[in-house]
């Protein structure tokens, strides 16, 4: 069966038209499964009974399934969802006042390694496919129908690295974006990457308005060797020149994220190091306050270092905020949930 989720719109126009149909039916399909929400074929009423028949025998329109949904007192829900090879991964919906956000896995797994996060103690299984992507989405506006509400930002911060799982995060994204399709804004989209340096590049070229988030977590080759792999291949200083001709290509600022680990890279030293180091670009620093993971030996830090980092940055002329948290009383923390499940 052919999942109608993997398409972008222009892939199914071509697909179809490949197969001898009439180019306007893509549409005519995006808008059943996205504007309207149909879970079957029968509803299309304006589709020919004789293409229905076809799109039976040899399409799907599969969802992931929910296999346990945890709500937090905050509202955030959590999700994991059963792929159909019987895959999980973790989907997080947070509650902003700005709007509904989804946060997005993009890989079974994640290979990268990273010293402080959870996903990682699962190495990479399978990259996720397009309607795999889309179907977290899919299955959290699910949710919200019942409150008459519906996701209105997407994070692709879950578990994976989204750069790693390159043209299939992309075909997402454009369904995301396209008016027929969810119809949510680039700059209501964010994607994060620890910094696959080719990437950064590819990515620049694309002349995507979507937002761009890297995370750094450390101020110098030192300190990210230590907790990002990732950095031995790509280090800070190629990342660091990525980041400018990105701004320069794009036209676009990025964000840096940077979770402070007590006594890792904390200290006011690191902050100092830090607004040098980004001098020269137009990035803004995102704070996140580690959550701690069992199996981990990384502590937080505490929320007067958290401010006083704050602080020197600010003073050494760098725009930074503190990122708010969310679902702590759920698992919510990167890939806690699934990785409890595969314990078990
Ligand atoms: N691979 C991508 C996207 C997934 S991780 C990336 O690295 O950006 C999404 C964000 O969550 C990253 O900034 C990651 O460093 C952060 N993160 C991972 N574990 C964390 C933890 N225990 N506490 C806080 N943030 C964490």
């Amino acid at each position: 069966m052919i999942n109608l989720y993997d398409f972008t719109l222009q892939n199914l126009e071509e697909h179809l038209v490949a197969r001898g149909e009439k180019k306007y039916r893509a549409t005519q399909l995006f808008k059943w499964i996205y504007e309207k929400r149909v879970g079957s074929f029968d509803e299309m009423s304006d589709v020919s009974l004789k293409f229905r028949d076809i799109l039976k025998e040899e399409y799907s329109l599969e969802k992931p399934k929910i296999f346990t949904k945890q709500v937090s007192k905050d509202g955030t829900i959590k999700l994991l969802l059963e792929l159909s090879d019987g895959s999980k991964v973790e989907t997080v919906l947070m509650r902003y006042n700005y709007g509904n956000v989804a946060c997005v896995t993009s890989e079974v797994g994640c290979n990268m390694g990273c010293a402080f996060c959870a996903s990682g103690l699962l190495k990479k299984k399978r990259e996720l496919k397009v309607s795999e992507l889309v179907g977290q989405v899919l299955v959290l506006d699910d949710l919200l129908k019942e409150e008459n509400s519906c996701i209105s930002h997407v994070v692709v911060m879950g578990t994976g690295e989204p750069f790693d799982n390159y043209e299939n995060v992309l075909d997402f994204i454009r369904i995301l974006n396209h008016p027929y399709g969810f119809a949510i804004g680039a700059r209501h989209i964010t994607v994060s990457t620890c910094g696959i340096v080719p990437q950064i590049y590819r990515y620049a070229k694309e002349g995507l308005q979507i937002n761009l988030a890297i995370s750094l977590h450390a101020p110098n080759n030192e300190i990210r060797n230590k907790i990002m792999p990732i950095n031995r291949q790509y280090d800070i200083n190629e990342l660091m020149e990525a980041v400018k001709f990105y701004e320069k290509t794009a036209g676009r600022r990025v964000t840096f994220e940077y979770i402070l680990l007590k006594d890792i890279n904390d200290s006011k030293e690191c902050a100092i190091e830090l607004s040098k180091l980004i001098k020269g670009t137009l990035a803004y620093v995102n704070l996140i306050p580690f959550n701690p993971v069992n199996e981990l030996k990384y502590r937080r830090s505490d929320e007067k270092s958290v401010h006083d980092f704050l602080d020197t940055l600010m003073k050494n002329g760098v725009t930074a905020t503190i990122r708010k948290e969310f679902g702590t009383d759920i698992d919510a923390a990167c890939g806690q949930l699934r990785a409890k499940n595969e314990k078990k």
